[in-house]
């Protein structure tokens, strides 16, 4: 007897779901199916507890859209090759339906998926508008350079790429579902009772489609304009949506271009940025794809030549917030408390880390990997090497950000630092970025002592600048 199995992973929808159109399209009124999801306990050795509450309400609310149809979604932990051996084991044959994936742990377990001897699976793009070979340099190389590979992303582009791939689920007979008996389900209540660590995200489609549709009739008309901003609600937050797929890219497009077609010249610049943005995502996935020892190395590997300080203490400052620099702290405090962090801190806190502390970026990132709820492997690496200037397309390393003028520059009044960091919450202007430099009497008087109720900076940023400069440079003269 033959099972089609669609094998959700980071595609957790039934609408516009490429792979699931294929599985449905493809199966006949007397075969078998299942739904799958399966929780690799691997994956999730690193997963923060915000981001898991975020993947199991988003699970189920999946399984109860099926339940709602007739269906299942079964749920269980453990090594995929392991679960899809068993399953396969009752059966002759079994025809597994996934969508791609880029990074180098997602493809080689399905290689292993592949060698069981009665198992096939069969992938489909649509994490991405293009597949991975397809937006390519025209002598077939990947690029490693996002301006040019945005350009042939639009050459490219049409709108048959980010078409509706609708399921129709109506034609798949309840009888026919299988349900595994040899297998243990995985409790997602029991699961969510579990963690009373919530976000500032909820999961789900449903709070999905409300932040699309919010971000259409508001934020991306001015998308441009705010979205450097921490303080202001400037962006999407769709981040998280998209890395699990709860919401799909194709829907992101067709909402970006929906709007760009009714408006204004002036609104159309705003909202292209916003599809660049979508396109700095899918170079990412391009070069985990193109170049997966990204996962462990610098992408310019003579950068792992430098003389990183692995230095414990200054690392733990940076992770509780307590750097003495107001706008790293928020950013780091902004995380610990909601799982989520603003794409301009992000650098600021990023480059403050690798360039003014000197510490290796796989710190931070294995950080950042541990509390953001929307974590994603490229994203997270390929900012983090851009932030290190070890990355493709990266910040050149002599360009380092000082943290007191961003902060200037990007929260003015310190509406943000003021949220995160409630010990300045006094400060005037003058002095929200620059707390050190008042005098004891505006310390009293702003009811903030430095190094009682706030630390000094933990390193002057004149002058670790030249010091890591002259460490870059070592490695750029060889
Ligand atoms: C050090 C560092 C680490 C990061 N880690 C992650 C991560 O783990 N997961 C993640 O999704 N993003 C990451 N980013 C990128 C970016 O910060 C977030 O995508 C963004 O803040 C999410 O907010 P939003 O959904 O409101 O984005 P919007 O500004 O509304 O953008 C829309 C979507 O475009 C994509 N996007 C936007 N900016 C980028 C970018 N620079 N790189 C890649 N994709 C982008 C995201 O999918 C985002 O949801 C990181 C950036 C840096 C500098």
């Amino acid at each position: 007897m033959k099972l089609k199995i669609f094998w959700f992973r980071e595609d957790l929808r039934l609408e516009d779901n490429r792979g699931l159109f294929e599985f449905t399209n493809s199966l006949n009124p007397n075969e078998r199916f299942l739904f799958l999801y399966i929780k690799n306990e691997n994956s999730f050795n690193f997963f923060g507890a915000k981001r898991i509450r975020f993947l199991y309400e988003s699970l189920d609310e999946l399984k109860k859209s099926l339940n709602n149809l007739g269906f299942d979604l079964f749920i269980t932990k453990g090594k995929s090759t392991e679960v899809i051996k068993k399953i396969s084991e009752e059966f002759e044959e079994v025809i597994n339906y996934a969508n791609e994936q880029p990074e180098i742990y997602s493809r080689n377990r399905e290689e292993k998926v592949k060698k069981i001897s009665n198992v096939q699976l069969n992938l489909y793009t649509d994490s991405t508008i293009f597949g991975f070979n397809e937006v390519l340099k025209d002598d077939g190389k990947p690029y490693t350079v996002y301006t040019p590979f945005s350009k042939k992303f639009f050459v490219l582009l049409n709108n048959d790429r980010y078409k509706n791939f609708k399921a129709d689920l109506s034609k798949l007979h309840t009888e026919k579902e299988f349900k595994p008996k040899k297998i243990l389900v995985f409790d997602i209540s029991g699961g969510l009772n579990e963690i009373d660590d919530i976000g500032v995200i909820k999961g789900g489609r449903s709070e999905g489609i409300k932040l699309l549709k919010k971000f259409y009739d508001g934020g991306i008309s001015s998308y441009k304009k705010f979205r450097d901003f921490p303080a202001t609600k400037g962006t999407s937050y769709l981040s998280p949506f998209l890395h699990f797929g709860i919401i799909g890219i194709r829907e992101c497009f067709r909402t970006a271009y929906s709007k760009l077609n009714k408006s204004q010249e002036s609104e159309s610049q705003e909202i292209l940025t916003w599809i660049k943005e979508l396109i700095w995502r899918e170079f990412y996935y391009n070069i985990s794809y193109h170049f997966s020892y990204t996962d462990k190395f610098s992408f310019k590997k003579e950068y792992d030549k430098l003389n990183w300080r692995y230095d414990e203490d200054s690392f733990r400052k940076w992770c509780d917030g307590k750097t003495g620099y107001p706008i790293v702290d928020a950013g780091m405090r902004q995380l610990k408390k909601e799982g989520w962090m603003h794409n301009r801190v992000r650098m600021i806190v990023a480059m403050f880390l690798t360039k003014d502390l000197f510490i290796d970026w796989r710190w931070g990132e294995k950080y950042f990997a541990e509390h953001l709820i929307d974590m994603d492997f490229s994203s997270n690496n390929g900012g983090w090497q851009w932030s290190a200037s070890t990355g493709c397309d990266a910040q050149p390393y002599f360009r380092i950000f000082n943290p007191v003028l961003q902060s200037k520059k990007f929260d003015t009044e310190g509406d943000y630092i003021k949220k995160y960091v409630p010990e300045l919450q006094y400060l005037p202007s003058k002095f929200i970025h620059t707390p050190w430099e008042m005098t004891s009497e505006e310390q009293e008087m702003y009811k903030m002592r430095i190094n009682i109720d706030y630390p000094e900076p933990i390193v002057n940023h004149q002058d670790v600048k030249n010091l890591i400069l002259s460490e870059f440079k070592k490695i750029s003269a060889n």
